[in-house]
């Protein structure tokens, strides 16, 4: 068994991940390392240097130069990087445009990138006491974390949730379509070559289908506490 006082949480998008890691986190009083974030910070940065994102060694030359660093104040997950020299840029209102998704997706995809960000992401958990949000984190990133969680809900009910949020900020888009979008962004991360989207063996599966967050942000918190017999 493995002591490493790490927390990993991944899953597919829509499954209530950021929600349940940002509370967890506080419940715990531990430190949250969002590696989406990390994904979409490269490419808010390449995109203002007006590199592409499919231009790969140009991409991981970023990647390898680029520093990050998150600071938890109550709701939000602030962020600030810098590449290189330069000096340090807060991101935190850069990073959740649809543009940037696709560029997060886009530059998520690239062995080399991803080759590059994973240094990066074990020097900021390697003190451990922190909770990490991803797809690949208790697989690839962080193996020998100590907690693992895979945080899923069925296709309909994710896809309804992204679905609220759209009309919710005034867009009247079919339920069909946002059903469809979520069928084949699942299909791209599961059949991805680099890290494809999958639950680590010693990963317990939480179905957040129909169960209020809450209830799920209790029950891994306090999992994590039971494991690492914290009071
Ligand atoms: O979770 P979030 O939507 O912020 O992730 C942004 C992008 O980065 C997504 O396309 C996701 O597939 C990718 N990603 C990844 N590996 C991670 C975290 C996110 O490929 N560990």
């Amino acid at each position: 068994m493995n002591d490493s006082r790490i927390c990993t949480i991944d899953g597919p998008a829509g499954a209530g991940k950021s929600t349940v890691a940002k509370a967890v986190a506080r419940s715990l009083g531990w430190q949250l390392l969002d590696t989406g974030a990390i994904y979409r910070a490269l490419a808010v940065v390449a995109e203002a240097r007006a590199v592409a994102w499919d231009a790969e060694p140009a991409l991981a030359a970023l990647a390898t130069e680029m520093n990050v660093r998150f600071q938890l104040e109550g709701d939000r997950n602030r962020m600030f990087v810098t590449v290189g020299q330069q000096p340090e840029e807060e991101v935190t209102g850069k990073l959740r445009t649809p543009e940037i998704s696709n560029g997060a997706s886009a530059v998520s995809k690239l062995p080399t990138v991803r080759a590059a960000l994973l240094g990066l992401q074990r020097r900021l958990g390697e003190r451990g006491e922190v909770v990490v949000e991803g797809r690949d984190t208790g697989t690839v990133v962080f193996p020998t974390a100590g907690a693992k969680f895979f945080l899923t809900a069925s296709a309909e009910e994710r896809a309804r949730r992204r679905w609220d949020e759209l009309r919710a900020a005034g867009q009247d888009i079919d339920f069909a379509r946002v059903l469809g979008e979520q069928v084949a962004r699942d299909e791209q991360d599961t059949q991805r070559a680099a890290a494809p989207l999958r639950q680590a063996d010693d990963a317990a599966l939480v179905d957040s289908s129909g169960v209020p967050l809450e209830a799920v942000i209790a029950r891994i918190a306090d999992a994590v506490r039971a494991r690492f017999r914290l009071t």
